[in-house]
């Protein structure tokens, strides 16, 4: 049932200008399943005119308007949930139970989203003149560039058309190569809602030349980045020699606290759900794990039962709870954090390996013993793989908690308020979830602080992200 994915320019699916395409595998199996159209400057440039008129279109359409189409895509999106987790897990690899749970999150992400339309207020100031009015408008900031990675195909490109569209902007999406034709399904709800041509446009390509392209083009009024905190460091520059906007969600290295007073079961079970959760190909997994003195054995030991007893397998399969890496980079990146880390006196608690050598199947490992100045303790590993490491007081923890240059999110166990709202006040973090997850959902702010990105992509902060602010003040003559 897959399919090829073709470039979307000005409402029309079609083959880049060159013809030429990227081969898309399946992680699970290696085979090659399909191909994704390859864009040039020729079709960016297409894509950027459509995009232009796409605006003046979008932004013209009431935001009671807007709602409607986007209220009518995400009943498309949930219709069409199990046709589209079939795809994302064909070329992803995450198991079909998470593939469906990211599209009907989605959806929900677009009814939000349309409904905040409504909500873009400005204000009205109180003027010092007799008849003067000072009003505080909020506009569309123009056709923006997003750049989306493979690890949540659907999710990643999705919180930034949603918020853009709400806002009143276009949108060109540069998805992910990677993984085509999720987000390509998507985007099909957008149209069959009635989406006027032109304010979605989608490419794929060599993403370098993409956004070297696309962000100083003068079409382009901001940018949007999901990934590295190296390439976004990269496109930031760009946007700022270019005076562009720019949102960037970059990647972490959550630190996974728990304290002697927690509850041990749920610590373990929580954690773990979310550590492996899309082979731990998720920026918001928790990686460094912090454990009090008292209860470190007792919480390693639960851990390692949740981390052995996770079946791994083709994401198709009904049993599947944790699928292959998404890619061969991230095989490679395990194995050398792995080595690296038992360079350092690291002990290897469970997993440790590739499965298999067909697929990207990799156990889930737990480290100990880990220095500081072994490679894991300071890179995200971005799979399933995690570090944990004891503690005795609150002054050590922080330092550790706040020692690197993340600041994406920070979980928290324990039965202690004082604890708990030490930690919200001291730990530097973009999100901070204690005694349950809770994360992600759209109506609630996303997003890092220092090398983690700025920006949100999540509640009314990431509409705003998409305005411009205007001021009018008006006497009557
Ligand atoms: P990568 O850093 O090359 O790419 C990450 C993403 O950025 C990909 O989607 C890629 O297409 C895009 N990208 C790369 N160079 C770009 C450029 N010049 N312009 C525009 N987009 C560009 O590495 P990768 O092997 O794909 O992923 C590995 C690392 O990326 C991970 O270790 C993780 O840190 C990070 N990552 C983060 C997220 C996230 O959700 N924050 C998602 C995917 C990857």
């Amino acid at each position: 049932m897959y399919r090829d994915t073709q470039l979307l320019i000005d409402g029309t699916w079609q083959p880049s200008l060159s013809g030429k395409t990227i081969p898309v595998i399946n992680p699970s199996t290696e085979e090659v399943i399909g191909t994704v159209a390859h864009a040039e400057k020729a079709d960016l440039d297409l894509a950027l005119a459509s995009s232009k008129k796409g605006f003046d279109t979008w932004r013209r359409m009431s935001a009671y308007e807007r709602n409607k189409i986007m209220r009518k895509t995400a009943d498309l999106v949930r219709e069409r949930a199990d046709e589209i987790a079939e795809l994302m897990t064909l070329e992803q690899g995450k198991p079909l139970y998470e593939a469906k749970g990211e599209i009907l999150a989605n959806a929900d992400v677009i009814d939000w989203f349309g409904g905040e339309a409504s909500r873009t207020y400005g204000r009205v100031i109180p003027a010092r003149g007799d008849g003067i009015y000072q009003l505080v408008v909020k506009e569309p900031v123009g056709p923006v560039a997003a750049f989306t990675p493979w690890n949540f195909p659907i999710n990643q490109c999705n919180k930034k058309i949603a918020a853009a569209l709400a806002a009143g902007c276009s949108i060109i999406v540069k998805a992910p190569e990677e993984t085509p034709a999720s987000p390509a399904a998507l985007i099909q709800c957008y149209l069959d809602a009635g989406l006027p041509k032109g304010v979605i446009n989608l490419v794929y390509g060599v993403p370098a030349e993409i956004s070297e392209y696309l962000i100083p083009h003068p079409t382009i009024r901001k940018i949007s980045f999901t990934g590295s905190t190296v390439i976004g460091k990269q496109l930031a520059a760009l946007a700022g020699a270019h005076m562009k906007r720019a949102t960037m969600e970059l990647g972490g290295h959550a630190p996974a606290i728990v304290f002697n007073d927690a509850d041990l079961d749920a610590a373990a079970k929580i954690l773990g759900a979310n550590k492996f959760r899309n082979a731990g190909q998720v920026c918001i997994a928790p990686t460094r794990f912090l454990v009090q003195e008292k209860v470190y054995d007792e919480f390693l030991e639960k851990f390692i039962g949740t981390a052995k007893a996770i079946k791994v397998g083709d994401g198709l399969q009904k049993e599947t709870q944790m699928g292959p890496m998404a890619n061969p980079r991230r095989i490679s990146a395990m194995e050398s954090l792995i080595a690296d880390a038992q360079k350092h006196g690291g002990q290897v608690r469970t997993g440790g390996k590739r499965i298999g050598n067909k697929g990207f199947f990799f156990e889930p490992t737990v480290i100990t013993d880990v220095p500081k100045d072994a490679r894991i303790q300071n890179e995200e590993p971005f799979g399933p793989v995690l570090v944990v490491s004891p503690f005795r007081e609150m002054e050590d923890l922080i330092v550790e908690a706040n020692r690197l240059p993340y600041g994406l999110a920070a979980y928290a166990y324990t039965r202690s308020v004082k604890t708990a709202s030490a930690l919200a006040a001291q730990v530097e973090t973009g999100m901070m979830a204690i005694n349950h997850h809770g994360l992600a959902l759209p109506e609630t702010p996303f997003g890092g602080v220092k090398d983690s990105g700025y920006g949100s992509e999540g509640g009314p902060e990431a509409i705003d992200a998409y305005c411009v602010t205007k001021f009018v003040t008006q006497a009557s003559l």
